[in-house]
């Protein structure tokens, strides 16, 4: 057997923002990547209304060229992981702050319909051909307005980028067969990771959160699937960095020393939602129930 053993098959993670691929599935991808699974990551939109999370990246040389800094920070990213990368081109919606919320911007991507915002996506789902899907929950993950649309149009798009009769422009029909819901921050890892800061006797960026995050066995019970990606979560680390407008350094996200995640969860967590092979569930693997391809194996 080649170093490459899973050569041929290929995987595509469809997220609202730069930043998602790096904070989300971000050591499932890189585990992929060292098997040589070809990853593709689609990036719905340029990330143009997010904020400036780092303090050290908060300077107006910054904030004046947003767009054009995240796609260099994203492009850094894609590097470190080990992907390709397209953007679907819409325009970020930002975060609706207010009670009530005020209207989305004009044009932005949570007011495209379903259809619209499929249009690309398929065109992309019929050229590269992924075996597997990532997307959101319909609740987004988090209720970001782009998050739900994400969910939207990549369900969409899953259905659609198959249907030989439905916009045959775009490409030869593929039929990806497993898609899955990101639930990387569920609450039982959580409670786990909380557990072991203070077993430790460490300070505990998510006690706050975890207080108010109230049980929710039903949808605990979602998660499917545990992908082992320990050993990848420096990789994920780097690539996070690698988004230096929208990560500290010193903020939440490094609060929790590596040893401590890689003992008490040292894996991805995601929902099986639709699968045209034989699988079942619980699994380990997003590609269980799917053989490697004979046509790569050969050459
Ligand atoms: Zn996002």
């Amino acid at each position: 057997m080649s170093s490459s053993p899973r050569a041929g098959l290929r995987l595509m993670h469809v997220h609202a923002h730069p930043d998602d691929e790096s904070s989300k599935g971000a050591a499932t991808t890189a585990k992929y990547v060292a098997e040589g699974v070809d990853v593709h990551v689609v990036t719905c939109t340029g990330g143009e209304r997010g904020s400036v999370l780092n303090p050290q990246m908060d300077r107006p040389e910054v904030w004046e060229n947003i767009a054009e800094v995240r796609r260099a920070e994203m492009d850094a990213a894609r590097d470190i992981l080990g992907v390709t990368q397209d953007w679907l081109g819409f325009v970020d919606s930002g975060w609706p702050d207010g009670d009530p919320k005020p209207p989305l911007p004009e044009g932005c991507f949570g007011l495209v319909s379903a259809e619209e915002g499929a249009r690309p996506l398929i065109r992309l789902i019929r050229e590269f051909r992924p075996h597997v899907m990532t997307t959101y929950d319909e609740n987004g993950g988090y209720p970001h307005p782009d998050h739900i649309q994400c969910h939207v149009v990549s369900m969409f798009a899953f259905e659609k980028a198959a249907d030989p009769e439905y916009a045959p422009e775009l490409g030869e029909p593929w039929q990806v067969l497993k898609i899955y819901y990101h639930h990387g921050f569920n609450r039982p890892r959580t409670v786990a990771i909380v557990e072991a800061m203070r077993a430790a006797g460490l300070e505990s960026p998510w006690e706050e959160r975890l207080a108010k995050w109230k049980e929710d066995p039903a949808h605990d019970a979602r998660i499917t699937t545990r992908v082992p990606c320990g050993e990848y979560f420096p990789v994920r680390d780097q690539a996070l960095l690698a988004h230096a407008t929208q990560i500290d350094p010193d903020g939440h996200w490094f609060a929790v020393p590596l040893d401590i995640q890689q003992k008490v969860w040292p894996t991805e967590d995601y929902e099986l939602v639709v699968s045209h092979v034989p699988s079942s569930t619980p699994e380990d693997d997003l590609f269980a129930g799917i053989a490697v391809p004979a046509e790569r194996m050969e050459s």
